[in-house]
């Protein structure tokens, strides 16, 4: 074996044997060398086996589904070991081939562990090999990481060999490897949990389309948990499981295997490379714009260099090394390279996403067009997804493509030809595509951006600039028409019908199948509240929310029986703490993170903070920052309300604490004396302002005060919410009927102190574990699922669902530019900015 070569290969993966085929297409006198099989990790244990078992598992979910399609099949089975089979004859199949080709090329194939020796040589099996050029192509291998227990997980290479498939599968790393792997095992029936250290599985993949993706693992019974740490694996009876640390909260997932995915690193292990002069950064292989290592004569591609980890940019690199050795001047350009993840839905990208094409400065124009409404899909019956385009919004040059829905990898070949060429919108749309094809799809994603599309009405793809004085509206406008473009294009779990503000009868409350949309939508807003407050508190611990910042979590029932019976003309006046107030009140989360951040998109745009939500048009006056300083204002309101001779109604919501200053004695006092329209209702979370209630009120029944004002007074179980929702609705319509003011008390526990950075200490640990025990999120679950409602399943998908909501809120709040100075007094003096130009001048 020993020879001089033109060219020696290290490495027979995509990388190593596309550059030994190309060099001798060139003329070079070629080896390569390889120590297991040819084909590398990408055939034998990556991109080709995965596949095979995904088509397995694809073709399964099909044939389970095959009804109304009119295939009937009984008692559709999968036979795992066939399906490994299969695998096991298309690898090999592949492997030959690329055996086959080298030989046909020409390319001398050397077996064995090659380790470089200076000077050109490299030894091999006992060999030694002079080259003129040397490639080095020698992959990357499974990444380890310091985890206790790490010895009882599986990796990505020997799950391809489980015997069985198991019922419980745990996935540590939210990457793209972990991702094919648990949407096939979820497809197979293992129950999946997924467990990520990010905000966000699929790092590199855009929110909008990870949403849509979570939502369908979801469906399948597959659990998510991000800004997951995993802190072990232990064994457990005849089991595993993983214990992880979701903020500082614990949690622990049971199974019966541990994939552990979590990335892949450069393999340069006995190659010697150092020795050789070939300068490594930790493990990676450095290399210039040309693929030149540091060595004289040795190049380097493919994952060993680092960069973008896949197959087809190895290929790519290999053609461009071996052509620069030929004195071509090959540099890599990345700009352009598809990246596919093979889930279900697949989800695959090209070029620039919104928010990169954006933090570079660049001015975007944005088009989507979903799958549901492509002719094609439906005849798939795969109608999930959506196309999205990112372009520059002057020249219309196509920046990005975002796909997720059937046979997405495919479709990006269109979208990479494209951008690869700098083409435009109009050429992409002037480019007749073939009826009824999936590609049709780009097209009318690409005329959506120009508010052209044919299939789908057209709609505007930002928020235009604020053309109204009054912040709110245009704010919870805007951010709204985003929401309802979303769930145009994505199904939600099971929808439930979002709750409407009505009168609440105790028929309409039954745990009744006749109610159980209207239920699950009220049930679904407790999560998105709890969920919204936890998040919050994460962000408040980054420092993206300023001030002090109040919470409500464990409130939900209180809140959302307090302001659900509402109609829509009635007031609202709250304190500071009410975030989730404005969520039931139909306020836009995204507009209440927003404010809570500072932003201009926020609900006072950015001015005031975790202190001041609004909403006019919703007549909801939120948040002071002044405990109890709202209470004389529902006053004034309802005064003017019933000088007016109108039969709204004022909500007045507040803290127990409230209910021990002046202020609300007199406005109870007032109330009272003229007779006013004004609902009266405190949430006694029974902590005061750093003390529990009953040590900071002489009266801790709140209820009783009112009787002091000879008005009528209920306290109600605050951690029902059915409850809440019936009595509060009919107090309401006796106010609005009588315009006498009355008072409810909903006795409830909030789980935090007053605020973020409160230490909590003055509740007993048993008083808190009693409190949280009666959790009215679980409460009413166990309701729902006693009367057959809805089931764990269920409950676990909203929750997967609404994580996923609630990481786009923060998500908008996040890209949402902040107020500008010169913008200071703006929106400050109500109406009078557009007649006071002299406040429009440097207020500074
Ligand atoms: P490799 O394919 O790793 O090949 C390197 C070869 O070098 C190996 O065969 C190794 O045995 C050999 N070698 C190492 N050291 C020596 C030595 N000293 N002497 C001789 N030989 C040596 N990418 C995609 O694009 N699409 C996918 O769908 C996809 N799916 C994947 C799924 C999984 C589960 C995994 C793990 C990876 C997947 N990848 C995918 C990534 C893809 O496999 C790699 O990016 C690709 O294989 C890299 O090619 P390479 O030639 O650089 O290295």
């Amino acid at each position: 074996m020993a020879g001089t070569f033109d060219v020696v290969v290290v490495g027979g993966g995509p990388g190593g044997y596309v550059a030994a085929l190309r060099a001798a297409q060139l003329g070079a006198v070629t080896a390569i060398i390889e120590r297991d099989r040819f084909g590398g990790t990408c055939l034998v244990r990556g991109c080709i086996p995965t596949k095979a078992l995904l088509q397995s598992s694809e073709l399964y979910t099909l044939a389970k589904g095959g009804a109304p399609f009119g295939v009937v099949a009984d008692n559709v089975g999968f036979d795992w070991p066939a399906a490994q089979k299969r695998k096991t004859a298309v690898v090999d199949q592949l492997v030959k081939g690329v055996e086959g080709l080298l030989k046909a090329g020409g390319v001398t194939m050397v077996s064995g562990a090659a380790k470089l020796a200076g000077g050109g040589a490299i030894e091999v099996a006992g060999e030694r090999l002079q080259a003129k050029n040397i490639l080095i192509a020698t992959g990357s291998a499974v990444s380890r990481i310091p985890l206790k227990g790490a010895e009882l997980t599986i990796d990505s290479d020997a799950i391809l060999e489980l015997k069985e498939i198991p019922k419980r599968l745990a996935v540590i790393g939210g990457g793209v490897v972990g991702m094919e792997f648990a949407a096939m095992f979820a497809a197979l029936g293992s129950k999946v949990t997924v467990l990520e250290m990010l905000p966000q599985i699929l790092p590199m993949v855009e929110a909008d389309l990870v949403n849509v993706y979570a939502k369908h693992l979801s469906g399948l019974g597959g659990e998510i948990h991000t800004d997951s740490k995993v802190a072990e694996v232990a064994k457990v009876g005849g089991g595993l499981q993983v214990r992880f640390s979701t903020g500082a909260e614990g949690g622990a997932v049971d199974a019966d295997q541990v994939l552990l995915a979590v990335g892949r690193s450069p393999y340069t292990e006995g190659l010697g490379a150092e020795a050789a002069g070939v300068k490594l950064d930790r493990g990676r292989v450095v290399v210039d714009d040309h693929l030149r290592t540091s060595a004289q004569g040795v190049w380097a591609i493919g994952d060993v260099i680092g960069g973008i980890m896949l197959a087809h940019v190895a290929s790519y690199e290999g053609v461009c090394a071996v052509e620069n050795m030929a004195g071509h001047e090959r540099v890599p350009d990345y700009h352009a390279a598809p990246n596919c993840v093979y889930t279900d839905p697949e989800i695959a990208h090209v070029g620039l996403g919104e928010k990169e094409a954006k933090d570079r400065g660049l001015e975007v124009k944005v088009g989507r067009f979903p799958f549901a409404a492509a002719g094609r899909a439906l005849t798939l019956g795969q109608t999930e997804g959506f196309v999205k385009v990112v372009a520059d919004a002057a020249s219309g040059r196509l920046l990005g493509v975002h796909i997720i829905g059937p046979r997405a990898t495919d479709l990006i070949a269109e979208a990479t030809l494209a951008v690869q060429n700098g083409l435009t919108l109009d050429q992409l749309d002037l480019t007749m595509h073939a009826h009824p094809t999936l590609p049709e799809a780009i097209m009318e994603a690409a005329l959506a951006a120009q508010g052209r599309a044919i299939h789908i009405p057209n709609r505007r793809t930002h928020p235009a600039p604020n053309p109204s004085p009054t912040p709110t509206a245009t704010a919870t406008a805007t951010t709204v028409a985003l929401r309802n473009r979303e769930q145009q294009m994505v199904t939600p779990v099971k929808p439930p019908a979002p709750p409407v503000p009505a009168s609440f009868t105790a028929k309409k409350l039954e745990l009744t199948k006749a109610n159980r949309d209207f239920l699950l939508g009220i049930h679904r807003l407790m999560q998105l509240i709890r969920r919204f407050e936890e998040r919050t508190q994460e962000q408040y611990t980054k420092a993206k929310i300023g001030g002090y910042c109040h919470l409500n979590i464990g409130e939900e029932a209180a809140v959302v029986g307090g302001i659900l019976p509402l109609k829509l003309n009635d007031y609202i006046y709250t304190s500071y703490r009410e975030h989730g107030h404005a969520i039931a009140r139909g306020i836009d989360p995204r507009a209440v993170m927003a404010e809570l951040f500072g932003k201009e998109t926020g609900t006072s745009h950015g001015r005031g903070g975790s202190m001041h939500m609004y909403g006019a048009k919703l007549r909801f006056m939120g948040g002071y920052g002044i405990v109890g300083g709202h209470l004389p204002l529902a006053a004034g309101a309802a005064w003017a309300v019933k000088y007016r001779k109108e039969k709204d109604v004022v909500s007045c919501l507040f803290g127990d604490g409230a209910t021990n200053i002046g202020a609300f004695h007199e406005s109870l006092n007032y109330a009272k004396v003229f007779e006013l329209p004004v609902l009266w209702y405190c949430i006694n979370n029974r902590y005061g302002m750093g003390t529990p209630v009953e040590a900071a009120s002489a009266v801790a029944d709140i209820y009783k005060k009112a009787c002091a004002y000879d008005m009528e007074s209920i306290q109600v179980d605050g951690m029902n919410v059915r409850e809440v929702l019936l009595r509060t609705s009919e107090v309401i319509e006796k106010v609005r009927a009588d315009s006498q003011p009355r008072f409810i008390e909903a006795l409830c526990y909030r789980f935090k102190g007053h605020s973020v950075v409160d230490p909590d200490k003055y509740r007993s640990p048993e008083d808190k574990e009693k409190f949280r025990k009666a959790d009215p999120i679980v409460a009413f679950e166990h309701e729902l699922e006693e009367s057959g409602l809805a089931d764990e399943e269920y409950f676990k998908a909203v929750r997967q669902e609404i994580d996923a909501e609630v990481q786009d809120i923060i998500k908008f709040a996040d890209e949402s530019p902040d107020p500008k100075v010169e913008d200071l007094y703006k929106y400050v003096y109500a109406g009078e900015w557009e007649e006071r130009p002299e406040l429009k001048g440097n207020p500074l």
